[in-house]
C-alpha cells in the first residue's frame, strides 16, 4: 500500500482516475487507545462500520480484541483475526448463522430482544449432551434516542413488563446474562446514556434477576461541520455514574461497542470535479458510493481543495455535490465549503467518511471502484487531536 504525507501529495503524484479511499490507520489507533484508556470496561469494535484490514490492523495494534459482528459473512471475516473475541449482537439471526457461530466459530455471546430468538438460540446451540452451558446472552432494551443522528429504537429492542419477563427467561438459559441497548448512531450528548442506564436499572429491579454484564452499545459521536458533540470524556463520566447506580454486583462486566467513533476520522475520500455548474459540483463518487450518508441522511462532511494552492484571501463558499450515476437522488446537499474558484479537474478531500462510507459503497452504474492509499497526516476534523480545519476545537478535554 502506497503511503503519502497528505492528500495533496497523493493527488500531485498520482492524478488518480478513480476516487481514492485514503486511510489514516494512525488515527484509528489513537481513537482505540482513547477508548481503551478511558472506558471503564472492554471495547468491542462494531465491525460493520468499516472492515478495511488497515483500520482493523490499527485497532488490533492498539489492543482491541473484541468485535461486534452482525452477520455470518462478517463473522467469518472477523474470525481470521488472531485471538478475536466475537460478539454476535444482531437481535434477529438466521438459525444457520447461530449454529455455525456457536459450533464452528466458538461464539458464545449473542443478543436478543424476543422470546422467539431466545428459544432459537437455545435450540441451535444445544449439543448431544443437552443445552449449551456457556451462553452469554444480552437482552436488548429499547431506549429513546436523544440527540442522535441515526435513531435505532424503532427497529430493535424490548421494553417494559415484556422486557422484564424476557430477562427472567433468558436468565434460565444463560450462563452469563447481560443487558444491552443502542442509543442511536452519532449521539452528540451523553444524557442519552444516563437515560438508558436509568431504564436498565428499572428493568433489573422489575425482573429481580442477577445481571452479570452491561453493554452500553455504540452511538459514540464523531465530529462533522454541522455536528460538534460533547467531549468523549463527558460520555465516559456519565456512563461511570450510570453504572454505579445500577443494582448490580460491583464486578459487573462492562462492555461498549463503538463503530463510528473509532473509525470516522480515519478515512478520507478524494474525488475529482468532473464538471461545475454554478455552485453545484459533479464529482466521481456519490450516494451509491462512499457518500451514502451525505445523500440519504444529510451528513455534512468537511471538505478541502487539495489539487492546488489557494490564496489565503480566497473566500470559502457553500457547494452542493452530485455523484456520477444517472440517478437524481445521487445528490449531496451539504453545504460543502470550498474555495470560490473550484473548477473542473480539481481534486477535493472529503474527510471523516471512515464510518459507514466504504462499508455502504456499491457499484451501481459501474462506479464504486476505488484506489487505495495511506495518508500520514492529521484528519480534517478530530475528536482526539487537532484537525486540519481551523476553528474546530478538539473535543477531548
Ligand atoms: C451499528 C451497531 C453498533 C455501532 O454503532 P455506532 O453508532 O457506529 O457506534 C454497535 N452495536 C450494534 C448492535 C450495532 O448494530
Amino acid at each position: 500500500m502506497e503511503k503519502f504525507a497528505s492528500a495533496a501529495q497523493l493527488v500531485a503524484s498520482r492524478k488518480p482516475e478513480k476516487p481514492v479511499l485514503a486511510a489514516r490507520p494512525h488515527v484509528a489507533g489513537r481513537a482505540a487507545r482513547f477508548f481503551l484508556d478511558s472506558f471503564p470496561g472492554s471495547i468491542a469494535y462494531a465491525y460493520k462500520a468499516n472492515s478495511s484490514p488497515f483500520l482493523i490492523g490499527a485497532l488490533y495494534g492498539a489492543g482491541i480484541r473484541s468485535f461486534d459482528v452482525a452477520s455470518l459473512p462478517e463473522l467469518e471475516d472477523a474470525a481470521t483475526i488472531p485471538g478475536a473475541h466475537l460478539h454476535f449482537m444482531h437481535p434477529v439471526k438466521a438459525r444457520d448463522a447461530i449454529r455455525r457461530a456457536y459450533h464452528v466459530y466458538g461464539v458464545r455471546t449473542f443478543a436478543l430482544d424476543t422470546e422467539d430468538e431466545l428459544w432459537k438460540i437455545a435450540e441451535e446451540t444445544a449439543g448431544d449432551r443437552g443445552p449449551a452451558p456457556d451462553l452469554e446472552l444480552y437482552v436488548r432494551l429499547a431506549v429513546p434516542a436523544m440527540n442522535s443522528r441515526v435513531p435505532l429504537e424503532r427497529k430493535f429492542g424490548i421494553a417494559g413488563q415484556k422486557a422484564a419477563k424476557l430477562l427472567v427467561k433468558a436468565r434460565q438459559v444463560a450462563h452469563k446474562l447481560g443487558v444491552t441497548f443502542h442509543v442511536g448512531s452519532q449521539t452528540t450528548t451523553p444524557d442519552a446514556y444516563a437515560h438508558a442506564l436509568g431504564a436498565v436499572g428499572q428493568l433489573i429491579g422489575k425482573a429481580g434477576v442477577v445481571v452479570d454484564a452491561i453493554d452500553v452499545g455504540g452511538g459514540f459521536p464523531s465530529i462533522y461541520p454541522d455536528s460538534q458533540p460533547a467531549p468523549l470524556s463527558a460520555f465516559m463520566g456519565v456512563i461511570r455514574e450510570g453504572i454505579e447506580k445500577l443494582p448490580v454486583r460491583e464486578d459487573v462486566q462492562l462492555v461498549c461497542e463503538p463503530g463510528r467513533a473509532l473509525v470516522a476520522e480515519a478515512e478520507s475520500l478524494i474525488v475529482r470535479v468532473d464538471q461545475r455548474r454554478g455552485n453545484d459540483l459533479y464529482i466521481n463518487d456519490g450516494a451509491y458510493g462512499t457518500l451514502f450518508d451525505a445523500a440519504h441522511l444529510g451528513f455534512v462532511y468537511p471538505a478541502q481543495l487539495v489539487s492546488r494552492e489557494i490564496p489565503a484571501a480566497e473566500t470559502l463558499v457553500p457547494f452542493e455535490l452530485w455523484g456520477p450515476t444517472c440517478d437524481s437522488i445521487d445528490h449531496m446537499k451539504g453545504p460543502f465549503l470550498l474555495p470560490a474558484s473550484v473548477r473542473e479537474g480539481d481534486y477535493i478531500e472529503i474527510g471523516n467518511v471512515g464510518a459507514y462510507g466504504r462499508a455502504l459503497a456499491g457499484d451501481f452504474n459501474g462506479y464504486g471502484r476505488y484506489e487505495d492509499a495511506i495518508l500520514l497526516d492529521e484528519p480534517l476534523m478530530s475528536m482526539y487531536g487537532t484537525g486540519r480545519i481551523a476553528g474546530v476545537a478538539a473535543a477531548k478535554s
